[in-house]
């Protein structure tokens, strides 16, 4: 018998941690936890560590940790705790890991990310922001480790599956016209009379159809979630960023389509749940149970497709305009929208404004060259500061 996949789950408290722990246990003869990480809410990655019994947990600091361990051995588990960053990376290239589910939110998630890339394993991408912030060093270090890099967000797995095996060697080369990348437009699509001035966060991150982080919902309300997208299909891909076209399914039940120069058509369907993406990826070339529901097509009946309002939502246009000048113009989108997204979490400032500080970054940030992890960081940093800066002149 083969021996268990080792994995770790770099954001287990999140979202798509959950869902990926959700898979993972109910295939207890195919996989095994190997590292459970968390940031906040570290009682529930308590409660996970006594389930999944998992060797190591990361906490991101030495108190915490401590507490931690403390609590884990007056459970009986023999899990060790380790710290930061640093112990990010140690579970990420730990030669008995095969597997590194790499679904922490933002520009966190990078480094550890790049580490497990570098160490050959198999990595399963929902953290976009990483490969955003340094496609073109992150894709390099795939080809020269050996990784597997599969993706786990729903449109670029259902990319995934509807390009053929070869696709590496180059979309005309393989008869492939154009992707289309599927948004179900977010909360605010359906309805164009909402104030976006007025809307607050919570009605930002009710998501019509998919149950998410907010950092991430806000950016599917804003669509700064497809331009993020678009950045990371050109790079998983290697496609241009004008071979890729932005298509509004509010049902999301097509999560991407590829044109192929023939006429066909290729989609891939399924219901809105990130169990789907994420064993497609555990298991490929094979197919494993997810626990996600057939979809029902008689129930869905209809299938409905727009144009982006690029008017009423500019995210999209500003990652457009940042994928196609390249270097660090995406990491500088990158962080002003994470600023922006924070601070209109925290009620600083209202929902335009979030496109209005992105905007204004990259007019006042120069653009670079980004060659190397300390050049990604170091534009990233000015980014933010000057993102901090609107903040300051603009927020009472
Ligand atoms: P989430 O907010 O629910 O979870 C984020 C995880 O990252 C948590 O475990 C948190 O503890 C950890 N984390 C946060 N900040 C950290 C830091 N500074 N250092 C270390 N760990 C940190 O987010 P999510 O919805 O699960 O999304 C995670 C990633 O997956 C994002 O990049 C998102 O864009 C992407 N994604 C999510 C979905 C979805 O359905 N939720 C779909 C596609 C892609
Ligand atoms: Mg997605």
């Amino acid at each position: 018998m083969n021996r268990l996949q080792q994995i770790t789950v770099l954001g287990a408290t999140g979202s798509v941690g959950l869902s990926t722990l959700d898979v993972i246990a109910r295939h207890p003869n195919l996989y095994q936890v190997f590292a459970l990480t968390g940031f906040t809410r570290l009682s529930e990655l308590l409660a996970l560590c006594i389930r999944y019994l998992p060797r190591f947990a990361v906490v991101p600091e030495v108190e915490l940790a401590r507490g931690m361990q403390q609590h884990l051995q007056a459970a009986g588990l023999a899990t060790q705790v380790l710290v930061g960053e640093e112990g990010l990376c140690q579970v990420s290239v730990d030669t008995e890991v095969d597997t590194v589910v790499a679904v922490i939110v933002g520009a966190a998630g990078l480094r550890p990310t790049l580490a497990a890339v570098n160490a050959g394993k198999k990595i399963l991408l929902a953290n976009k922001e990483a490969l955003v912030m340094s496609g073109a060093l992150f894709m390099q270090a795939v080809r020269k480790s050996g990784a597997v890099l599969l993706p786990l967000d729903s449109e670029h797995n259902a990319i995934f599956q509807c390009m053929p095996n070869n696709f590496a060697s180059g979309l005309s080369q393989v008869g492939v016209r154009r992707i289309l990348l599927t948004a179900s437009g977010g909360p605010f699509w359906p309805n164009p009379s909402v104030d976006l001035e007025h809307v607050s966060p919570d009605q930002a991150c009710a998501h019509p159809n998919w149950s998410m982080g907010r950092k991430i919902s806000v950016d599917s309300a804003s669509m700064m979630n497809k331009g993020l997208e678009l950045i990371e299909a050109c790079w998983l891909f290697d496609a241009k960023s004008d071979q890729i076209e932005v298509v509004i399914h509010p049902q999301s039940v097509i999560h991407s389509l590829v044109d192929y120069v023939d006429g066909s058509m290729l989609a891939q369907l399924g219901n809105p749940d990130m169990r789907t993406p994420i064993a497609n990826a555990l298991a490929w070339p094979e197919r494993i149970d997810s626990g996600v529901a057939p979809l029902d097509l008689l129930a869905i009946a209809r299938l409905d497709f727009e144009m982006p309002d690029e008017q009423r939502f500019p995210c999209l246009c500003l990652a457009r305009q940042a994928a196609e000048i390249g270097n660090s113009a995406p990491v500088i989108l990158n962080a002003a929208n994470e600023v922006a997204v924070t601070a209109f979490l925290d009620g600083r400032i209202r929902f335009p404004q979030i496109a209005s500080i992105i905007e204004d970054v990259l007019n006042l940030e120069p653009v670079v060259v980004v060659d190397d992890l300390g050049a990604v960081f170091e534009a990233d940093a000015r980014a933010r500061t000057l993102a901090a800066q609107w903040l300051n002149r603009n927020v009472r």
